[in-house]
C-alpha cells in the first residue's frame, strides 16, 4: 500500500534521502528540520494518515516501530538518558505530512510538556 506523500517518495527512492535503516515494517530518515541535536523519523512502509482506523492488522507494524525506535536510541547513545517520541495526528498537533510516523527527539534536556 503505497501514496504520493513525500515519505512514499523516499521509501521509493523517488526523492533522495539517507535512509538510516529499513525493514519490511518500517525506515527511519533524519528529520529535515531538527528540533533537537538527535531527530530521527520512524515510518511505517505502508501509508496511512491517522490511527483513526487502526486494527490488529497493524499491531506488528506499531510494534516494530517502537522496536527500532529504542535501536536507534542506543544506537544514538541516548537510551539511558533519555529520548522523547511523539506521533502528531491532525490540525491541532500540527501534523504536516499525511503518513504516519514516529518522532524520536533527544540528545537535550527536554522541556516538560506541560
Ligand atoms: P509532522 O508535523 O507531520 O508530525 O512532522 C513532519 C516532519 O517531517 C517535520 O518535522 C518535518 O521537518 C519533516 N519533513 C518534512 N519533509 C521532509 C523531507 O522531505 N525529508 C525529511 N527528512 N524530513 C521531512
Ligand atoms: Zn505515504
Amino acid at each position: 500500500m503505497t501514496g504520493n506523500c513525500v515519505f512514499c517518495k523516499i521509501k521509493n527512492k523517488k526523492i533522495p534521502a539517507e535512509i538510516l535503516f529499513e525493514d519490511d515494517f518500517c525506515f527511519i530518515i533524519k528529520d529535515i528540520n531538527p528540533v533537537a541535536p538527535i531527530h530521527f523519523l520512524i515510518i511505517p512502509n505502508i501509508h496511512f494518515t491517522y490511527l483513526d482506523n487502526l486494527t490488529d492488522d497493524f499491531a506488528p507494524v506499531i510494534s516494530k516501530m517502537f522496536e527500532a525506535a529504542k535501536n536507534i536510541a542506543l544506537h544514538e547513545n541516548v537510551l539511558e538518558s533519555g529520548y522523547r517520541l511523539v506521533i502528531n495526528q491532525k490540525d491541532d498537533a500540527g501534523q504536516e505530512i499525511p503518513h504516519l510516523h514516529l518522532h524520536l527527539i533527544a540528545g537535550i534536556k527536554l522541556k516538560p510538556l506541560g
